[in-house]
């Protein structure tokens, strides 16, 4: 770790500027609460925390004083100096600091590394910056409690978090971000907006209301659409199974703890926690032969999953879900040509959303089941179709689950966040399992390969993501009320129903606001509403068969004739237009989560 700054990549120059920033942030503690129990100072992406217990709480209010403390000691430039110390020296040192002391018991060997700033020594593997100086684009951001090591049993700390970059302009893009991943928070809009909402009565379970649901039903309809126009077909089945389906899938012995499970009738059942399963029972329902292959069957199945209430979050991290979810059953040689097409679904899909997505490959792990020679066609037949593609992808070698290789997707919204929404997976187990067979062109029977595929993921979850990408204001095609008309009197009320009678005719989800209303205060609550076209309409319009239309995105368009406009309208949500501007995100360094991951292990 003896390597000049400039040669770092910049993934490890940040890391050490924010590991560097936990310490200067724990010297600036020290400094105000001389008491205090220090435990652990990690970087993390975006940034770092430090856990202490303090005499009293941290509130954000405190941060102006600490930032001012931690700055002095940045403009004092002291140096990080390292050293070996005999873990007698280290316990002698740390005698007051027991989170330190268990640390020390952690540590392998005889000695532990020390790290030194100004007044300020931490037990600390490192690395860090040479001075002080290079963290000085700092903030704090957040003070949260976290329990010692992770455990409720242990004593609550208080964690104390900021952020770090290498440049002023990185801090502000990324304060910019965070401000503006705030004003998206898709748990705000829906509260706004009056999307969804939540009930403690059914903790991870999203409660549609009627605008939420119209748009959600929208996006359903359209993922559905995109699978009937490659030759999907669509079953529903049950959501309550008893355990032998689990047991013959797997689920039970190596998913339980995700699975709501309940007794009746003497019986041991489950909600589904996925649709697999009930999917095997489809195909075996009669015999197959090759000439149905390959089998394409979706299904909009209702699934549980037993999530840690401490886990959920929104409506990204639920408890009852609906997955656009299919299972194809292919021959070998038909592999390539389904990918081929899933990855065509996929670009479609996320193009019309705005969207953007990288492709990584997981291939065959040590521990693996199947003849190698299975997982070589089918990792070749990946690879093809991803190259045919001409997308760039990753490889991870060997990360592939045991019973098949897999393309993972993550889609990046526009503030360049990754989200797993999509995948598809290769599986030479299930169909074994399940003892599923087709008649070959030789009347053998053989055993399909199965391919478990998504586009959207979890919809819920796909849905909150898409609120936070548009920020509440969707594409004409996808928006809760596609247009509203605006009556300047009373004497205009029965043009304006007129006009959304004509709308609605053609699917449009019209309102008319005909309150006895100022227009300026009818429209200024359109725009809060985010409706993406507003149709002003007093004495002359009503006379002339014409519109005065003002676009959420566009503002004021003027007067046009209203059929013109319906035509408009019915063509953006036919074609499902993108009509809206996507904000990009100007963050200039997207991390690799894993990296970061690893970093985090290696400092203490
Ligand atoms: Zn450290
Ligand atoms: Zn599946």
């Amino acid at each position: 770790m003896s390597s000049p700054a400039q040669e770092l990549s910049k993934s490890e120059q940040l890391y050490r500027i924010r590991h560097s920033a936990s310490h200067i942030m724990a010297t600036a503690i020290l400094e105000i609460f001389p008491d205090a129990k220090l435990a652990i100072g990690p970087p993390i992406k975006d940034g770092f925390y430090y856990d202490f217990e303090l005499p009293r709480p941290i509130t954000p209010e405190d941060f102006e004083e600490i930032e001012k403390r931690m700055a002095a000691a940045i403009s004092a430039n002291q140096k990080f100096i390292q050293e070996e110390w005999p873990k007698e020296r280290a316990r002698e040192f740390f005698k007051d600091q027991p989170y330190k002391l268990e640390l020390i018991e952690g540590i392998e060997g005889d000695t532990v590394s020390t790290y030194t700033n100004g007044p300020f020594t931490d037990l600390c593997a490192g690395p860090h910056v040479g001075y002080t100086k290079k963290c000085k684009n700092f903030k704090l951001l957040k003070v949260a409690g976290a329990y010692w090591r992770g455990d409720e049993k242990k004593p609550m700390l208080q964690r104390i978090y900021g952020t770090a970059w290498s440049s002023k302009e990185e801090l502000e893009n990324h304060l910019h971000m965070l401000e503006e991943a705030k004003r998206r928070d898709h748990r705000r809009l829906a509260k706004e907006l009056e999307l969804f909402g939540f009930e403690s009565v059914a903790p991870g379970s999203v409660f549609w209301k009627p605008l939420g649901w119209a748009s959600y039903r929208t996006l359903q309809s359209y993922f559905r659409e995109l699978e009937e126009k490659n030759g999907y077909e669509e079953i529903f089945n049950p959501l309550l199974y008893k355990k032998e389906l689990f047991e013959q899938s797997g689920h039970w012995d190596h998913y339980q703890e995700n699975m709501f499970v309940l007794h009746s009738h003497d019986q041991t059942y489950c909600l589904k926690p996925m649709n697999c399963p009930d999917t095997m029972l489809y195909f075996k329902s009669k015999r197959r032969s090759y000439r149905e292959l390959p089998l394409r069957v979706a299904e909009f199945g209702v699934l549980h999953r037993n999530e840690l209430q401490g886990a959920l979050s929104g409506a990204t991290r639920v408890r009852q879900m609906c997955q656009d979810d299919a299972h194809i059953f292919v021959m070998e040689d038909q592999i390539q040509g389904e990918i081929t097409n899933l990855l065509g679904m996929i670009d479609e899909a996320y193009g019309l959303l705005g969207l953007e997505y990288d492709l990584e490959l997981s291939t065959r792990p040590e521990d693996h089941m199947g003849d190698p020679a299975l997982w070589d066609l089918a990792e070749d037949a990946l690879k093809a179709a991803l190259n045919a593609s001409g997308k760039v992808y990753r490889v991870n070698e060997g990360d592939g689950a045991f019973y098949g290789p897999k393309i993972d997707i993550q889609l990046r919204d526009c503030l360049g966040r990754s989200w797993q929404c999509a995948t598809i997976q290769l599986d030479f187990q299930l169909p074994r399992r399940f003892e599923l067979t087709y008649a070959a062109s030789d009347n053998s029977e053989r055993t399909p390969v199965v391919i478990h595929r998504a586009i959207a993921g979890t919809l819920e979850r796909f849905f909150a993501i898409l609120v936070e990408h548009f920020a509440g204001a969707f594409p004409t095609w996808l928006a809760p009320v596609q247009a509203i008309i605006l009556a300047i009197t009373d004497d205009q009320n029965d043009y304006a129903w007129k006009l959304a009678n004509e709308l609605k005719k053609h699917g449009v989800r019209v309102e008319v606001d005909d309150r006895n209303e100022k227009t300026g205060y009818k429209i200024r609550e359109a725009e809060t509403r985010k409706i993406p076209y507003m149709l002003v309409v007093g004495g002359k319009e009503a006379e002339a068969g014409t519109v005065a239309v003002r676009s959420y995105t566009d503002g004021q368009r003027g007067v046009m004739p209203f059929e013109d406009l319906k035509a408009e309208i019915l063509e953006r949500i036919e074609t499902r237009a993108l009509d809206v501007k996507i904000f990009k995100s100007e963050l200039a360094i997207v991390e690799e989560d894993e990296e970061v991951d690893e970093m985090v292990e290696r400092g203490y």
